[in-house]
């Protein structure tokens, strides 16, 4: 098999758009509202020079697309990659419109880019080309907590993160919301517990509802739980490191293979995944990992036998030229675009459910909301009713005591007073979302008899964006 796949000259904005058309087709959206919806509000490139650490100057090229501002501030993140392009952050920023819709984060759609690779640069330069960059951004409207609130991304975590909100703070030093003008921050410097975690958690969560579900498995002969069925992961950066940790500690999943960069390794009986991401760290791939048989040329992985394929790096991975290669029954896009339009119809006709990017994926900005709303609310969750919760419980214990004259197990005494810190709140919060959400694309598919999930999700979210514009005007 090919290692590169031709595109047939269809970019992923483009791909995302016929994706968007064949959702609206089942609702009944004007057409001026439904171009209106589609279409990217702004799109900004900036040009700017920073200062190497060999003192010579570079000139980076960035981006960042507003797709909807039906609802501020927009929300998306900031990605650092080679490949970064204009049509790329418009059709990530759309995704971003459709995922907040999804999941009723009340934000409108935003994405950010800068060409470049950061592994090439020493953290002194990526803090100088960063800070450079949000400069940039913030001087043209495109950061601040009520309007734009970028996040992480590709390339980026909080430490890019903590400078973006420094550099903010530098440049309006009266906005006592500064913290809100972006999420993914440590959590010392204003970040949320559970922020890292969100979006392969959120993947985890997706899946767990899938297998509360026995007719939509029926749908691809499951069976069982998810315990012990196989795995293939492309990707072990932060949202697939997470996802394939959880899967496999919490859920019993055997994770089968492990696509990366320089290639994929697969192990039948299960691969431990807190080593592969130790090995990846110290040898900078995959690449003779013990007790795994090693590919050169990892795409092909994507083809192996396996029940769940979780495409979790770049999008334009599975195309009309592999899908017909495709063995697993479930695709659960954890990546952004990773599988195109034309792929998608051949999935649909070989029977693989595909959940889709926008809601599988969308815990990352489920949490990014819980910290703006932290932000911007100046309190910390759980610091006026912790202690409140604590007092009923311990009282609800003491009253069964009282009432059945048994004393309650030190176990039991623990689970019902455990009280709720913040990173428990942020997981509950976001597992809610998650199912909250799949049960609304379930109920979409079977209200207008769609046969995949893509389209399902898509309705819903076009039926809240469509509503809210004609409510506002356009
Ligand atoms: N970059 C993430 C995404 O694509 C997070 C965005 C955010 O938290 O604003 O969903």
């Amino acid at each position: 098999m090919a290692q590169t796949v031709p595109r047939m000259n269809v970019t992923f904005l483009q791909n995302v758009e016929r994706m968007v058309d064949r959702a609206v087709a089942y609702l009944d959206i004007p057409l001026g509202m439904q171009q209106e919806i589609k279409a990217c509000n702004s799109t900004i490139k900036v040009q700017f020079p920073a200062q190497l650490d060999n003192g010579q100057w570079r000139i980076f090229t960035g981006y960042r697309a507003t797709h909807s501002d039906h609802r501020l501030p927009v929300k998306g993140g900031i990605r650092y990659a080679p490949s970064v392009t204009h049509d790329e952050v418009e059709a990530l920023a759309s995704l971003m419109t459709y995922k907040c819709a999804l999941v009723n984060v009340p934000f409108g759609g935003s994405k950010g880019g800068l060409q470049i690779n950061p592994r090439d640069y020493s953290a002194e330069e990526l803090e100088r080309i960063t800070r450079r960059f949000a400069r940039e951004l913030i001087n043209k409207g495109y950061i601040s907590p009520g309007e734009n609130v970028p996040a992480p991304d590709m390339g980026t975590g909080e430490r890019e993160m903590a400078w973006i909100a420094d550099t903010y703070r530098q440049l309006h030093p009266n906005d006592i919301n500064y913290l809100g003008a972006v999420t993914g921050k440590p959590v010392e410097t204003g970040g949320i517990r559970g922020r890292t975690e969100a979006t392969g958690r959120g993947v985890e969560y997706v899946i767990q509802e899938f297998f509360r579900h026995p007719d939509d498995m029926d749908d691809i002969d499951f069976t069982g739980s998810i315990a012990g069925k196989r795995i293939i992961i492309q990707g072990l950066g932060n949202v697939g490191y997470h996802a394939a940790k959880f899967l496999h500690e919490e859920d019993d999943a055997r994770i089968t293979c492990i696509i990366e960069r320089d290639g994929a390794i697969l192990n039948e009986n299960g691969l431990p995944v807190e080593e592969v991401r130790q090995w990846i760290n110290e040898n900078g791939g995959v690449k003779d990992f013990p007790n795994a048989e090693y590919y050169a040329n990892g795409t092909d992985a994507l083809e192996f036998d396996c029940d769940i394929l979780i495409p979790a790096a770049l999008e334009s991975q599975i195309t009309h030229t592999n899908a017909p290669n495709i063995k697993a029954r479930l695709i659960v896009e954890a990546a952004n675009g990773p599988v195109t339009f034309s792929a998608a119809s051949i999935l649909r006709e070989k029977g693989i459910l595909v959940l889709p990017d926008f809601f599988v994926n969308a815990g990352g900005v489920t949490v990014s909301y819980f910290e703006w709303i932290k932000n911007i609310s100046h309190i910390r969750f759980g610091r006026m009713q912790r202690r409140l919760d604590e007092y009923r419980s311990e009282a609800t214990v003491l009253a069964i005591e009282e009432l059945t004259g048994k004393k309650v197990s030190d176990k039991l005494r623990k689970d019902i007073i455990h009280s709720s810190d913040e990173l428990s709140m942020v997981r509950s919060g976001l597992d809610d979302t998650m199912r909250e959400a799949y049960i609304e694309i379930k109920k979409a598919k079977q209200k207008y008899k769609i046969d995949d999930w893509r389209t399902a999700a898509l309705v819903v979210s076009l039926e809240k964006i469509a509503f809210t514009h004609s409510r506002m005007g356009m």
